[in-house]
């Protein structure tokens, strides 16, 4: 039996229980990851590629964002596109200097691996977390499986970053929390493929086949996605009809879509699923471990972080002012912007996707919404704020 002592025992190396890690080793605070999966396959992973300012400043601030830097596409903008008509949403010059960052999650959570690992710090990859026990006293355990032999991390806190299918979540007492969910009638086709971007900043589109998107991750990779039914498969997609759609659905008088050689296509069902509890004893739950919005807003993984901070400024006051209270209220703090982002995905969601038939009350109800971005500077203003994400002062309410 493998036994580790730790002060945090964090189950989970997506980018919150890596940003944790290093965050806590910063300020002095010892911890252990744990994570199913194998390195090759967490850092293969492709999802989210759309870093907000919060995000960009704490890589940063943590001295892990010099690739970053280098390699990420910082973009002042978006395009929203209705019915072939496109709208520039100019954020920097909404928000005072606010931008997003283009960089894909897996680059993320590479540097912030190979940082964690070659600072001589534990990380166990393949090794799953199978049970939570002990967080009603001050020696939490988090009980995994590694290579075949059983272990144990001893800890003072444990933080269940382990994502939307992790067991952090079901160690929470289910008459502690109220669930939301939303489970919505359509899913995301997405494809990364090796041509240059045929756009200098993210378009956004609503066409009456449906939803596309035009993301970037590089100057020659491009990361397009389609509304497809739930009941759709990959095997009906063609890179051709891919292509065709996606041209349909993004085109607009005078723009037309590059397209090439497709290496990777998955979809991916949208949902908003969260619960309004993160926390029961010495357990902690952030990130997905917690709540899942749509990809639309872009929000899943700056949530993540943004739960990070708020756990990070906890635990610094319990071991280095010997205080509870910003612990104790991590759940309050960190469901204001859960809930901001709930709404803003949610809003970005049903603007922008296919509901109802082309012409009807939903599909007018849309239009006006985006009719008002154009007549509205304060309407753009909104959906600015939101996209870049708006600073953690902001919640100080
Ligand atoms: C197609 C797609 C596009 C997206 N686009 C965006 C975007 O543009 N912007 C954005 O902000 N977000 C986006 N997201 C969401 C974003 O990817 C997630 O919100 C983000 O990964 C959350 O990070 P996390 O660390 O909380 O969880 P995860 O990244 O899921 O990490 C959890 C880790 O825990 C591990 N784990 C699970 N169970 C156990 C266990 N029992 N023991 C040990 N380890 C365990 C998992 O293997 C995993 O590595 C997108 C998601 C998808 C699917």
């Amino acid at each position: 039996m493998k036994r580790i002592q730790t002060q945090v025992g964090i189950i989970g190396a997506g980018p919150a229980g890596l940003t944790l890690a290093h965050w806590l080793k910063q300020k002095g605070i010892s911890s252990v990851i744990v994570e199913l999966r194998s390195r090759e396959y967490v850092e293969g992973r492709v999802r989210a590629g759309l870093l907000e300012q919060n995000t960009v400043d704490i890589l940063n601030e943590l001295g892990m964002g010099a690739r970053m830097q280098k390699e990420g596409m910082v973009h002042d903008g978006v395009y929203l596109s209705f019915d072939q008509e496109r709208v520039h949403i100019p954020f920097a010059e909404l928000t005072g200097g606010r931008q997003i960052t283009i960089y894909g999650q897996q680059e993320v959570v590479k540097d912030l691996t190979d940082a964690w690992l070659q600072a001589g710090e534990q990380l166990y990859f393949e090794a799953g977390a199978h049970q939570i026990t002990d967080i009603d006293t001050n020696c939490s355990k988090i009980h995994f499986t590694h290579n075949g032999e059983e272990g144990i991390i001893d800890c003072d806190f444990v933080a269940a970053c382990d994502g939307f299918h992790g067991i952090g979540r079901k160690a929470i007492q289910k008459d502690s929390y109220r669930a939301y969910d939303i489970t919505y009638p359509f899913s995301w086709l997405g494809i990364l493929a090796n041509v240059a971007p045929s756009t200098d900043e993210l378009i956004y589109s609503y066409h009456q086949n449906g939803f596309a998107l035009h993301s970037l991750r590089s100057d020659t990779v491009s990361r397009l996605y389609i509304q497809v039914d739930n009941d759709d498969h990959i095997d009906n997609w063609s890179d051709d009809r891919i292509w065709e759609e996606l041209a349909l659905r993004l085109g607009t008088k005078g723009w037309s879509l590059q397209s090439g050689p497709i290496f990777d296509k998955s979809i991916t069902p949208m949902r908003s699923h969260m619960i309004d509890n993160l926390s029961s004893g010495r357990l902690f739950l952030a990130g997905d471990a917690a709540h899942i919005v749509p990809p639309t807003g872009g929000k899943g993984l700056n949530l993540a972080i943004a739960d990070v901070k708020h756990l990070v400024d906890g635990l610094i006051g319990f071991y280095k002012e010997n205080e509870t209270q910003l612990l104790d209220n991590y759940t309050e703090l960190a469901l204001r912007r859960i809930w901001r982002a709930q709404d803003f995905s949610n809003f970005m969601t049903t603007l922008l996707h296919k509901q109802d038939d082309h012409g009807s009350f939903t599909y007018q109800l849309q239009k006006a919404k985006f009719d008002y971005i154009k007549m509205s500077s304060a309407y753009r203003t909104t959906i600015a704020e939101n996209y870049v994400g708006l600073p953690f002062e902001s919640y100080d309410y």
